[in-house]
């Protein structure tokens, strides 16, 4: 236990919210704590992104005394949610790890160590124990203005170490997404994995198999677009966790990092990241488009070849293939998944710059996710696409003079439609 201020933190650097909810279960005789990532980002001078509560007061008893303004959520975890307007403080009961007889645990573990229920309550100590990394078990009491940091936690910190607390091998079975978590504050935090942390990671990766998709695909957002999505990218790489997430982009791996895939792949964390640097919105379903992209044109390819079918229906059925197998590790939601067909399927509408076409496909709504592909594709593979996406840069940025100007010079350059009107009779005549 430490003074607060001997490391400048005070009270008036945390959320009124969080305050008042840890003065209220004080006042009602039960222990409370501001914890977890908000104390290491103050620390770090960076601002937290929400203050979580720790206390041993059961879910039932917080409601008890916060009434309407708590919800009870969480399976796993049983959690409290304290509502402020928009503002959520999440209270959380103290728990403990599961020293319990052998046949109880079995119970709350699978075959690999994984914990599957954790409503174990317990002490502090015990709270802290189970978390994971010792930058993440700070607690700040504002009552005595004191920090407890059990596991040298700000010794870590300055250091700019990341340690699991207890035996590595242990913690990462019992919990597989540990091993994504440690990537995430590495990139985030600009922080080093200690060496008994980071050596049991690339074996352990196939343990992510067993974690529910849905799960999964969270963590995937908060690698890959929260702003640090290029380090993640690498760093997910490099400890094979990447193929763990997406499985079907393995067979695009290549030693150097330079395959159409890859590139793809770096290119659009990239540009996810200065977008989010640049306060822009982003659009989740970009990247997984993005992603997919050069192994959809290669299912296609394939399609077209040995099964006939037309470009359309290649797409199609390509695109139907590619997100069943995403969607077999990451459970992509399905508000999103539509839009990512979308974005493939527009970018055969751009290839069509005759007549209506191009007005058309301005219109639709995701116009500008997919023009954003076309440009990286031009960037990429170069070719055809970087004549296109000028093209199309031009068009979107003229009069309604000047875009039939460029439609009318694009007829002339490709006598596009007859070939299509040509091929559609044939069958008829049949
Ligand atoms: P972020 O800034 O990304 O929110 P955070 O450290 O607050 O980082 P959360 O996911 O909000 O991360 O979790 C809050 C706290 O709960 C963590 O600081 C950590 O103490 C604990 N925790 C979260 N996930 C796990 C886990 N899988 N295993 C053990 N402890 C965890
Ligand atoms: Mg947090």
């Amino acid at each position: 236990m430490i003074k607060a201020s001997q490391v400048a933190i005070h009270a008036r650097l945390f959320s009124k919210n969080a305050l008042s909810v840890v003065e209220k279960l004080n006042r009602q005789g039960y222990e409370a704590y501001i914890v977890g990532g908000c104390i290491r980002d103050l620390l770090l001078g960076k601002t937290p992104k929400d203050f979580d509560v720790a206390t041993n007061a059961r879910p039932e008893q917080v409601q008890a005394i916060f009434q309407r303004r708590c919800r009870l959520v969480g399976r796993r975890f049983r959690l409290a949610h304290i509502m402020f307007g928009r503002d959520i403080i999440e209270v959380a009961t103290f728990r403990a790890n599961h020293e319990v007889k052998h046949s109880e645990q079995q119970a709350k573990q699978n075959d690999d160590g994984m914990i599957l229920r954790d409503n174990v309550y317990g002490t502090l100590e015990q709270d802290a124990e189970r978390r994971d990394f010792t930058v993440n078990a700070l607690y700040y009491s504002p009552k005595d203005n004191v920090i407890y940091d059990f596991y040298q936690g700000i010794d870590d910190l300055k250091a700019g170490k990341l340690r699991l607390i207890g035996d590595p091998v242990t913690r990462y079975q019992e919990d597989p997404v540990r091993m994504l978590r440690a990537i995430r504050f590495m990139a985030k935090l600009d922080m080093f994995l200690d060496k008994s942390s980071e050596t049991p990671i690339v074996e352990l990766a196939p343990l992510l198999k067993n974690i529910p998709p849905a799960r999964l695909f969270d963590e995937s957002l908060k690698l890959l677009q929260t702003g640090c999505g290029e380090k993640n990218y690498h760093l997910l790489r490099q400890y094979a966790l990447f193929e763990q997430l997406f499985p079907a982009l393995l067979p695009y791996f290549t030693e150097k990092g330079d395959s159409l895939a890859e590139r793809m792949m770096i290119h659009s964390v990239k540009s996810t990241d200065e977008r989010i640097a640049d306060n822009l919105r982003i659009n989740s379903a970009f990247l997984f488009a993005a992603f997919f992209w050069y192994p959809l044109r290669e299912k296609v390819d394939t399609l077209k070849n040995e099964g006939g079918l037309n470009n359309h229906d290649a797409y199609a059925l390509a695109g139907n293939e590619i997100m069943d197998v995403l969607c077999r590790a990451l459970a992509v939601p399905r508000r999103h998944t539509g839009v990512i067909r979308e974005i493939w399927m527009l970018q055969l509408q751009l290839a069509k710059r005759s007549g209506k076409f191009p007005e058309r496909t301005m219109q639709h709504p995701k116009f500008r996710a997919a023009y954003d592909l076309l440009a990286m594709r031009a960037e990429i593979e170069g070719g055809e696409s970087i004549e296109l996406a000028k093209w199309w840069h031009e068009y979107q940025f003229s009069s309604t003079e000047q875009r039939i100007a460029l439609i009318q010079e694009q007829n002339k350059n490709a006598p596009r439609p007859k070939k299509r009107y040509a091929r559609k009779r044939s069958p008829k005549k049949d």
